[in-house]
């Protein structure tokens, strides 16, 4: 029996991506192995890779101008990774503080170069993404650097930062996939996979080309994007059981019609639970309208003692992973593209049921 899983990563996957991963676990095509068993270098499992990242690039119709990544460290290890391959001769680098996870980008930062942060919603709470006419950038910059969507606190970018010459870096980790990306508009593009592209152990980078020429001569090998790039994202051996996952996940989006159409099926998705919190009082949405995210919903109850019973009745109903961020508190939803629009309903039908109760 499946549940609705609302966890903000590791997250749920598609059921059909499941199936095949099962029914192909132990012969892959008629190999008489799984993928797990193969060689990385062989022609089977580099047929896996070069399939997943020609989806992926038709998913985000990104430029030959660009690399694209199959590493690991996950976006906590891309933290320092970035720094290290985009600092070489420059002094500084532009964060916009968002949240929970922009903070730890900048933390890290702070290791191997001079961070200024331009911009900060601190004071609002992270309630909002700072307009952009009053961040303060560096000129020269080494980079601007965002967090496109916030997964704790549930702000997202729903536009494109103009940051001018300077090389705008994005953690996507928790909305890519979610709808189409103007990828040209980015310098680096960067994601762990577990929220809304396949297993833990996957990151994907997706680095302009002119980029890769920065690094620092500290940066380990193994997170050197260019001698990544240079050895086909091989020069370790790769996570290839959540490359090959992910890749089936890319073959799911695009037969639904690849990103447009999954864009409108998280609109939906979210329009059924944010129209839910707007025609209460019961429950609140802390975050401004217009910076909401679609993957990660944050509500609150009145009163904290019902949060548990809340939780409770959604567990009873095939509902878990409910429970906010310790550091926000209340109710969060995480509503990938995984999540079919059947769980969004129970969930929205369960709160109507528990207002009525608790109201
Ligand atoms: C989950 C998440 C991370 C952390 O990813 P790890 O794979 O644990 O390193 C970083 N940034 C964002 C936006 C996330 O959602």
């Amino acid at each position: 029996m499946r549940i609705f899983n609302f966890s903000p990563g590791p997250a749920m996957l598609p059921e059909p991506v499941l199936r095949e991963a099962a029914a192909e676990m132990l012969d892959w095509h008629g190999t008489g192995m799984g993928v797990m068993e193969m060689s990385h270098r062989g022609k089977e499992f580099v047929s896996i890779a070069d399939k997943a990242e020609a989806d992926l690039r038709a998913l985000l119709a990104i430029g030959d101008d660009y690399e694209v990544l199959f590493l690991q460290g996950g976006a906590i290890g891309e933290n320092a990774i970035v720094p290290m391959n985009l600092f070489g001769g420059h002094t500084v680098a532009d964060y916009i503080h968002t949240g929970e996870w922009s903070k730890k980008s900048i933390k890290e930062a702070g290791k191997y170069g001079r961070v200024n942060v331009a911009a900060s919603s601190e004071a609002d709470g992270f309630t909002r993404i700072p307009e952009r006419s009053t961040w303060r950038l560096t000129p020269g910059a080494a980079y601007v650097h965002i967090c496109g969507n916030e997964t704790i606190g549930g702000v997202e970018y729903h536009w494109t930062p103009d940051v001018g010459g300077v090389p705008l870096v994005a953690d996507m980790s928790s909305h890519i996939l979610s709808r189409p990306l103007p990828v040209g508009k980015y310098g680096v593009i960067y994601a762990g996979a577990q929220k809304n592209i396949g297993p833990a152990g996957l990151t994907i980078v997706i680095a302009r080309k002119d980029l890769l020429d920065r690094a620092l001569p500290i940066t380990p090998s193994a997170f050197h994007w260019k001698e990544q790039a240079a050895a086909d994202s091989m020069l370790n051996t790769p996570p290839t059981y959540a490359i090959y996952v992910a890749g089936l996940v890319f073959e799911w989006l695009l037969a639904q019609g690849g990103l447009p159409a999954i864009e409108q099926k998280n609109i939906a998705k979210a329009k059924l639970l944010y129209d839910c919190l707007d025609g209460t009082r019961f429950f609140t949405s802390p975050v401004r309208r217009e910076d909401r995210s679609r993957m990660n919903v944050p509500f609150k109850l009145p009163d904290p003692a019902l949060d548990e019973p809340f939780l409770k009745g959604a567990k009873e109903r095939g509902m878990v992973q409910l429970k906010g961020h310790r550091s926000v508190g209340g109710m969060r939803a995480s509503i990938y593209n995984a999540m079919p629009i059947e769980g969004v309903r129970a969930l929205v039908e369960w709160m109507k049921e528990f207002e009525r109760k608790h109201g």
